[in-house]
């Protein structure tokens, strides 16, 4: 238990942390990966350089600080950061190796500001803070082991068919080397790869959802080359993946993890809206919403630049001529002069509010989304012009979590 004395302290810092947050992130990981460079084994470098995990951290610790005295109350993003952290790999033993940098970053970018009783203060919060971490993520690494066709770390699977989906995405197939039963997943959740990638210093880790129904002999996930934008490296995993793995080849992977799921206990319609490779998850809760639950309605919208990076369209369609209780909406950014002799799309451009309004049934509905950040911001503040109850509106991002 913290002291009341202690608890002050930690609140009377919070406007500092908000000033300083990622100036004191930012420090703490160049002090981290100086002073223990294996970490870098398990860090994405592209989030680190675009400044992502370091807001991501800061927030986080914001948000501790701002509850310190009713932990209780983040207890949601404890969970979603420590699936992560299962799906990562992350143990204990790491966490006293974040405090003590974290303490020691906070002393750099604070300075004499930081007193002895500031800094005594925070080493007691994060203390509480890493338990409360650690204690979760025990847990999360006991289920994932002791559940049907479970392991905990990682395990190896073999390629076993790879699909080219659009111009920009291919599904892997992935059936276990030993072949051992698998452990079931909610659509929604995603698995872990490690990629020792030739010529590559250090391996690296990513997350992929799972894009098919559960229930299958595989996992299959969909993924998008990461090489678009020529000024920027190209995507280590992604172009890894689409270029060089062969069928055959043997992945690291982790059991299935994550808080974006699908709330199968709800009857009420569904509302499934994603963009780009967001795809992944909203195609495994289709799939599983028809085969479990066919009394419920499902609206089912798709954002893609065109018909040429539009992916697994087909098994889309397929589902909603087999379930008339699915409405499918695709809308193109950019149309081509296939896609519009085709007619192969309901709206053009953006997704936008007047549109929703003609396609969302209710909306007292479960609201499901996932996509680049800018889509997700304009589609979370269209539900809540809609006025959508917060409780009803899900999303996920496919790297650190921000805000909307
Ligand atoms: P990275 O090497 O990590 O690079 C990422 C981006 O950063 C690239 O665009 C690159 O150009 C850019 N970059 C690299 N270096 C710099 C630099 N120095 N400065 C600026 N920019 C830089 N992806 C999918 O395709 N399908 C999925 O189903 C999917 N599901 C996900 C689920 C979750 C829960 C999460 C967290 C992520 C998911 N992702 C998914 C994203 C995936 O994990 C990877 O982030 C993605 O494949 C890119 O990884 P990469 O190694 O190819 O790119």
């Amino acid at each position: 238990m913290l002291s009341s004395n202690t608890i002050a302290i930690i609140k009377s810092t919070v406007p500092v942390l908000e000033v300083h947050g990622t100036a004191i992130t930012k420090r703490f990981y160049e002090r981290l990966f100086t002073g223990h460079p294996e970490l870098l084994n398990i860090f994405n470098h592209a989030n680190q350089k675009q400044g992502r995990q370091q807001t991501a951290l800061a927030n986080a610790v914001y948000a501790a600080a701002q509850n310190i005295d009713k932990l209780h109350a983040i207890l949601p993003v404890v969970k979603q950061i420590a699936h992560k952290h299962r799906s990562l790999g992350v143990k204990a033993e790491h966490y006293p190796i974040v405090g003590q940098n974290l303490l020691a970053a906070i002393k750099d970018v604070l300075g004499d500001a930081a007193t002895e009783d500031i800094l005594q203060a925070w080493a007691e919060a994060y203390g509480v803070i890493a338990d409360a971490f650690i204690g979760v993520e025990a847990e999360m690494y006991e289920q994932a082991e002791k559940q049907d066709g479970g392991w905990a770390g990682y395990r190896d699977f073999v390629l076993s068919k790879k699909v080219k989906e659009s111009e920009v995405i291919t599904s892997f197939y992935l059936v276990p080397q030993d072949g051992q039963a698998i452990a079931a997943f909610e659509p929604g959740q995603y698995i872990g790869l490690k990629m020792a990638i030739p010529g590559e210093e250090h391996t690296h880790l990513r997350q992929y959802s799972l894009s098919d129904a559960p229930g299958k002999p595989y996992y299959r996930i969909s993924v998008k080359r990461e090489d678009e934008i020529a000024e920027l490296p190209p995507g280590k995993v992604s172009v890894y993946l689409h270029e060089q793995l062969k069928e055959g080849d043997i992945l690291s992977v982790s059991a299935p993890a994550g808080e974006f799921t699908l709330d199968r206990e709800d009857k009420r319609p569904i509302v499934l809206l994603s963009g780009g490779v967001g795809l992944t998850p909203m195609l495994s809760m289709l799939t599983a919403v028809v085969d479990t639950d066919p009394a419920r309605q499902v609206t089912f919208v798709h954002a893609a630049r065109n018909g040429n990076a539009h992916a697994l369209k087909e098994q889309v369609e397929e589902i909603a001529r087999n379930h008339a209780q699915v409405s499918l909406y695709w809308c193109y950014e950019k149309p081509t002069d296939e896609d519009r002799a085709a007619n192969a799309f309901d709206k053009e451009g953006y997704v936008d509010l007047p549109w929703l309004r003609t396609v969302v049934p209710t909306t007292d509905a479960g609201f499901y989304f996932c996509g680049p950040v800018p889509f997700m911001k304009a589609i979370n503040g269209s539900l809540q012009e809609l006025g959508v109850a917060a409780a009803d509106i899900h999303y996920e991002f496919f790297g650190p979590a921000g805000t909307l």
